[in-house]
């Protein structure tokens, strides 16, 4: 069974509504090598929260987040990954043996699933043999991507929808 160990990589990459901490700022509640100063009352998003590297027996230690850099977790039933990379360390998921095994992930697009590198507001969507990069998108703005048929090809394509009428389309 994996444990946090000295990471809190979460206490720092993600946002935390009810403490007003912001994406990539470190929780004031952190302490180094000893982890959380309120961890018997802290809120809801925290107590809920586990990252895929803890809970997968299939990513070793190099993938523990404050090793590689980077966070993973799943959403929507598991029908959505998001890579949440230091924005210290912005290319770490382009190194190795991270990217590799990231794009070998994104060939479930192919059902459905979608994948998604985030850097503070930077959106890449990650396909099998191109990565879409969307730029800085407003983290309140939707997502959508997957394959549209083109030219009697199958094309992959990732859209920003920030509300119905207004939407900006990234395809090749
Ligand atoms: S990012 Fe994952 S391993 Fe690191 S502290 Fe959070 S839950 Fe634990
Ligand atoms: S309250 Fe504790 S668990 Fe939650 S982000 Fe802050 S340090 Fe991490």
């Amino acid at each position: 069974m994996k444990s946090c160990g000295e990471c809190g990589m979460c206490c720092k990459l993600l946002a935390i509504a009810p403490l007003d901490k912001a994406a990539g700022d470190w929780c004031v509640n952190f302490r180094r090598g000893a982890g959380c100063a309120v961890y018997a009352d802290r809120p809801p998003p925290c107590v809920g929260f586990m990252c895929l590297w803890l809970d997968s027996e299939k990513l070793d230690d190099a993938w523990r987040p404050d090793r590689a850099r980077f966070l993973m977790y799943t959403e929507k039933d598991g029908k959505r990954l998001n890579v949440i990379v230091d924005p210290a360390s912005p290319m770490a998921w382009k190194r190795e043996p991270y990217y590799s095994r990231i794009k070998a992930m994104s060939r479930r697009v192919m059902d459905g699933f979608e994948l998604v590198v985030c850097i503070d507001t930077r959106r890449v969507v990650i396909f099998p043999h191109e990565d879409v990069d969307l730029g800085l998108v407003n983290p309140e703005h939707k997502i959508v991507s997957g394959y549209a048929e083109r030219g009697g090809q199958s094309v992959p394509y990732a859209m920003v929808l920030s509300d119905v009428t207004d939407a900006q389309l990234v395809q090749d």
